[in-house]
């Protein structure tokens, strides 16, 4: 088949299509996999439930269930959605927002794809702008979202030990240049992969460098706040006119309803509108019927913060456990947990590569990301990123379990490879 650039761009190998592929391939097998690679949510029993009489309710609420899958909504998306969540970003965070700053898209990916390629990419004057990650590794969803080639410039953090087998990233602002060639910052908060949450230090100083330039600060808020609320460390969700923060139903445990949430100042909320109707006409407005409710009432902050983010972190906890008891006596370090719904692991000198392991385990039928696929838009070689994996601790807890036994296992036997390199600590 011949094929046109676009054609060929987006039908090539991407990081993101093994991921989804080995997700789905998994969901799809009688034999039991551990799934410790994508990023599907837990299925949390209370959480589950409420949603459930949420349906019931819409369908027994008259022909409010017929409206919703009968009629298209505006561009824009779900209009007692988008009020009902305005409301509750100015009571909860302070934000000074109205229904104009938001718009409803189908997932946060589509939304990446629309606010990358409207802030990065060529220009009418010729020049081209990118996207700068100012700390890799970052989402490998964002990797392959360009229309054009290079979208991503991104900065090698910086890594803080905290503790024999902890580390966090920080901003490295030194080697962080906004230039005339950058579109957009962003960054997402709590991070996939790592599970890190910038501090409030660190995003302030990007806002600060975002309004300095004129270019937008993008926060994916994924599994942020106020809701899913995945974030175990302290911090404090920022909004104001050169930010875009985007957020998404599907971290609540609702992935497979499509619905993600764009807010940001008014001119880019009727471009969102604007594309959403070229290249969808209108946005689900399944996911918002869904939760309009709790969104007015503020029942979904109660479910993010007393059944959600105690789930992961118990979770988070356990596995991290795990992982120092399996691989007691090894060099290895665990990203400190503040987030999401992942643990990064970094093992310093492991003598295969990351995606090595990702092989081995695979054979073992263990799922786990390679570190590499995290650094898009970082140049140069660096040997960390094929030190470190990511592993999900969401799924059930004796996938999980068995999973990181697999992973102690081949990591143990790689270092065991290399007498000299074994057991350093
Ligand atoms: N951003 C981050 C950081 C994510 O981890 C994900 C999904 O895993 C997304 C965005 C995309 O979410 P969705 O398209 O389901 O809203």
């Amino acid at each position: 088949m011949k094929l046109s650039t676009f054609g060929r761009r987006f039908t090539a190998h991407s990081g993101i299509l093994e991921l989804m592929d080995d997700l789905g391939s998994a969901l799809a097998q009688d034999e039991p996999l551990c799934m410790l690679g994508g990023g599907n949510p837990a299925h949390i029993p209370g959480v589950e439930r409420r949603f459930r009489e949420s349906l019931e309710q819409l369908l027994g609420n008259g022909d409010a269930f017929e409206r919703t899958v009968g009629n298209y909504t505006g561009p824009q998306g779900h209009p007692q959605f988008i009020a009902a969540l305005a409301n509750l970003l100015q009571r909860e965070c302070g934000w000074d927002i109205g229904p104009e700053n938001i718009a409803v898209t189908n997932g946060s990916q589509s939304s990446f794809f629309l606010i990358f390629n409207m802030f990065a990419g060529h220009f009418d004057d010729g020049s081209r702008r990118q996207i700068l990650l100012p700390l890799a590794p970052e989402y490998i969803g964002y990797a392959d979202v360009g229309l054009t080639e290079s979208l991503f410039t991104a900065v090698r953090p910086r890594i803080d030990r905290l503790d024999e087998h902890t580390f966090k990233y920080g901003v490295d602002f030194g080697d962080v240049n906004v230039a005339a060639t950058t579109g957009a910052i962003c960054v997402s908060r709590p991070t996939n992969p790592t599970g890190n949450v910038l501090t409030d230090e660190e995003v302030r100083r990007l806002m600060t460098l975002a309004s300095a330039h004129d270019v937008p600060l993008i926060i994916d808020s994924a599994y942020g706040m106020p809701f899913p609320h995945i974030v175990f460390a302290d911090a404090t969700p920022f909004w104001n006119g050169h930010t875009i923060v985007t957020m998404s139903l599907s971290k609540l445990g609702l992935p497979g309803i499509r619905t993600g949430i764009i807010i940001a100042r008014e001119e880019i909320i009727r471009a969102i509108a604007g594309m959403n109707a070229i290249f969808n006409l209108a946005t689900g407005s399944f996911g918002p019927a869904l939760v309009t409710d709790m969104v007015r009432s503020g029942e979904i902050l109660q479910i993010s913060r007393k059944l959600i983010k105690p789930y992961y972190r118990s979770r988070a906890e356990q596995a991290v456990e795990w992982l120092h008891t399996e691989l007691a006596g090894y060099p290895f370090y665990v990203h400190k947990p503040e987030g999401a719904i992942f643990l990064w692991l970094w093992f310093p000198e492991l003598p295969i590569s990351s995606q090595d392991l990702y092989r081995r385990l695979k054979r073992r039928g263990v799922l786990v990301i390679a570190g590499e696929h995290f650094f898009p838009g970082l140049e140069g070689e660096w040997r960390h990123q094929h030190e470190c994996i990511r592993v999900t601790y969401s799924q059930d807890e004796d996938s999980v379990r068995s999973g990181i036994r697999a992973i102690a296992e081949e990591v143990k036997a790689a270092y065991d490879s290399r007498p000299s390199h074994a057991r350093a600590g």
